[in-house]
C-alpha cells in the first residue's frame, strides 16, 4: 500500500528517500514525491507534469534540495564509465570495466534523479506538445561491485543465480531524435540546475535567445552541460542462463525468446507468489565469461521492492510449481502470439511486438516437470581475499576455485616496488594475486594467441625479478583456468605448502 502511495505521488518524500524522486511547482513551493525509476521518465526536463489540474513544465534540477551542491556551489554532475562490451556502469574512476576488463568505455556524465522543479504552464507551444511525445532511451544497467550473497539453482536446461544486494543503474540518455532514434542529452546548467533545449550559444533569436541572455545575466559563473539521468539502487536479481542449445534457441530467435522467458516467470512471480505487477520487472544483459571476448547474453529479472520482498529467491526454489502454474496459462491461452491474458503487462508494453507464447511454453514443459533445486551458495570473493579485487573474469574464476579448495586468503593486484639507479621508487610488477606470507605470486596470462613475443619477454624478465626476490612465481593461461581450474589450484597449495 505504501509503495503504491508513493508511486502515484501521494506521499511527502521523506516516506523513502533513497527510492523517491520529488518535483517542486515553482510558484506554490510544494513538492510532491514519486517512484525515483518512474521519474527519470516522469521528471526529466521537458515533461509536462499535472498536478490538482495545472500543467507543469519540468526545467530545473534543484540541486539544494537533491543535496548535489559541492562546497563551490556547483553541482556535482558525476561521470560513469559504460562499458561498451557487457554494458556494465563503472564508477568515474576506472580506465577498466571492473566486470569484464574492457578498456572500452564510454564516459557518461550523470545527474541523479532526487529533485525537480517546474513552472506553470498555461498554453504548450506545439513544439513542446511534440518532443512530449517522443520517447526517452531509457537503459537498465548492472553496476560494478560484488552482491551481498549469491546462490545458483541448476534445473534442466536453466542455470539460475540468484543475487542479494546487486547494483542496478536505470539511465535515462536523453530523448529520441526522431529522425536518427539516438538519443539527445539533457543539457542542464552545472551552477543553478536550468534545463535548456539548446545549447545557449548555439540559439540566435526567439524565446531561447531570451532565455540564454537572462541566464547569463542571472547565472554567470554558470557551464550548461551534457548530462544523462540515473538512478542507482541495490536489488535482488536473478539471473536466468538457458540452455540455448538444448532448448533450440536460434539467433533469430534469441531476443523474443529471452523476453517471453521473462515475462513468463515474472508472470508466475504474480500468480504464485503474490507479488504486484511491476514489483519484478527484467532486462536482457550480455554477460562477460572468461574466453577471449567472450559474451553471453542473457535474461535479468530484478525486484523493485524497497528492502526486497524475497520474491526472487523463491522462485528459484520453487521453479516447477511456479513453471507449472504459468504453463497452464500460458499454453491454454487462445491468442496467436501473446496477450493480456498470457504474457502481456501494461509494463512490458515495449516488448509487446517480441513476446511470443510458444517460446515461453517449449521452455517451461522440462521445468515443469523437474525436481525442485537445492541453492547453492556461491563464496564471495572478497571471502578469498586480503586486499584487491580481481580484474577480470579469468581472475575471478581462479579466485573461487581457491576459496572451494580452502586455500588461504591472497592479496589481489600486490604491487612490488623497485628502486631506479638514483633511487627513486617504482613499480616492478603487480601479479594478479600474492600470499606474501609463503612468498607466492601467480600471474593469469589471459589467452596466448593474444600476446605477442615482446609482451611474453617483458612478462619473462618482470618475473624473474621476483624470483629473485624469493618468491615463487606461477603463471597460467586463461585456458588453463576455465577448463582445469582444480590443476592451476593443485599447483598453487603446493607452492603455498613450500614443496
Ligand atoms: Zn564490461
Ligand atoms: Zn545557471
Ligand atoms: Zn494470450
Amino acid at each position: 500500500m505504501l509503495r503504491y502511495l508513493s508511486r502515484s505521488g501521494f506521499l511527502p518524500s521523506y516516506a523513502f528517500p533513497t527510492d523517491t524522486a520529488t518535483f517542486e511547482r515553482a510558484d506554490t513551493r510544494e513538492s510532491i514525491a514519486h517512484d525515483a525509476v518512474r521519474s527519470l521518465k516522469d521528471y526529466a526536463p521537458g515533461q509536462l507534469v499535472y498536478v490538482r489540474g495545472q500543467k507543469y513544465l519540468v526545467d530545473q534540477i534543484d540541486y539544494r534540495r537533491g543535496g548535489l551542491l559541492t562546497a563551490e556551489g556547483t553541482a556535482t554532475l558525476l561521470e560513469r564509465n559504460v562499458c561498451r562490451r557487457c554494458e556494465a556502469v563503472n564508477p568515474g574512476s576506472v580506465e577498466f570495466c571492473e566486470v569484464c576488463s574492457s578498456d572500452d568505455l564510454e564516459v557518461v556524465p550523470t545527474a541523479p534523479m532526487r529533485a525537480m522543479r517546474g513552472k506553470p504552464r498555461e498554453s504548450i507551444t506545439a513544439d513542446e506538445e511534440r518532443r512530449a511525445r517522443t520517447g526517452f532511451e531509457v537503459s537498465a544497467h548492472l553496476g560494478a561491485g560484488e552482491p551481498r550473497e549469491a546462490v545458483t539453482f541448476s534445473y534442466p536446461r536453466l542455470r539460475l543465480s540468484w543475487e542479494r544486494g546487486a547494483r542496478l543503474v536505470m539511465l535515462n540518455r536523453g530523448r529520441r531524435d526522431r529522425r536518427t532514434g539516438h538519443a539527445e542529452p539533457f543539457l542542464v546548467c552545472d551552477t543553478c540546475g536550468t534545463w535548456f533545449e539548446r545549447l545557449p550559444e548555439a540559439v540566435s533569436s526567439g524565446p531561447g535567445k531570451k532565455k540564454a541572455d537572462k541566464h547569463a545575466e542571472l547565472c554567470p559563473a554558470g557551464n550548461v552541460k551534457r548530462t544523462a539521468f540515473r538512478v542507482e539502487r541495490e536489488v535482488d536479481v536473478l539471473h536466468l542462463l538457458p540452455d540455448m542449445d538444448g532448448l533450440e534457441v536460434d539467433l533469430q530467435e534469441l531476443q523474443p525468446f529471452l523476453a517471453s522467458i521473462r515475462e513468463a516467470l515474472e508472470l508466475g512471480t504474480r500468480v504464485i507468489l503474490e507479488a504486484d505487477e511491476g514489483e519484478v520487472q527484467g532486462f536482457d544483459w550480455p554477460r562477460p565469461v572468461p574466453e577471449p571476448g567472450g559474451q553471453e547474453r542473457l535474461a535479468v529479472l530484478y525486484e523493485d521492492v524497497p528492502g526486497g520482498a524475497g520474491y526472487l529467491r523463491q522462485l528459484g526454489e520453487r521453479l516447477p510449481e511456479v513453471a507449472t502454474a504459468v504453463l497452464e496459462v500460458v499454453e491454454g491461452c487462445s491468442c496467436e502470439r501473446a496477450c493480456y491474458r498470457c504474457l502481456m503487462t501494461y509494463a512490458n508494453q515495449e516488448e509487446h511486438e517480441i513476446l511470443e507464447r510458444h517460446l515461453a511454453v517449449r521452455f517451461l514443459r522440462g521445468l515443469a516437470a523437474a525436481p525442485p533445486a537445492r541453492g547453492v551458495t556461491v563464496p564471495r570473493l572478497s571471502d578469498g581475499l586480503l586486499s584487491g579485487r580481481p580484474r577480470s573474469p579469468i581472475e575471478a574464476a581462479l579466485l573461487r576455485a581457491c576459496i572451494e579448495a580452502g586455500l588461504p586468503r591472497a592479496e589481489a593486484q600486490h604491487a612490488f616496488a623497485d628502486y631506479d639507479a638514483d633511487g627513486r621508487e617504482h613499480v616492478r610488477t603487480i601479479p594478479d594475486f600474492a600470499w606474501p606470507e609463503q612468498r607466492v605470486a601467480v600471474y593469469c596470462d589471459g589467452w596466448e594467441f593474444h600476446s605477442s613475443p615482446e609482451q611474453r619477454a617483458a612478462d619473462a624478465e618482470r618475473r624473474g625479478w621476483l624470483e629473485r626476490q624469493g618468491w615463487q612465481v606461477l603463471a597460467f593461461w586463461g585456458r588453463e583456468i576455465v577448463n582445469q581450474p582444480e590443476v592451476c589450484v593443485a599447483r598453487i597449495a603446493d607452492a603455498l605448502r613450500g614443496s
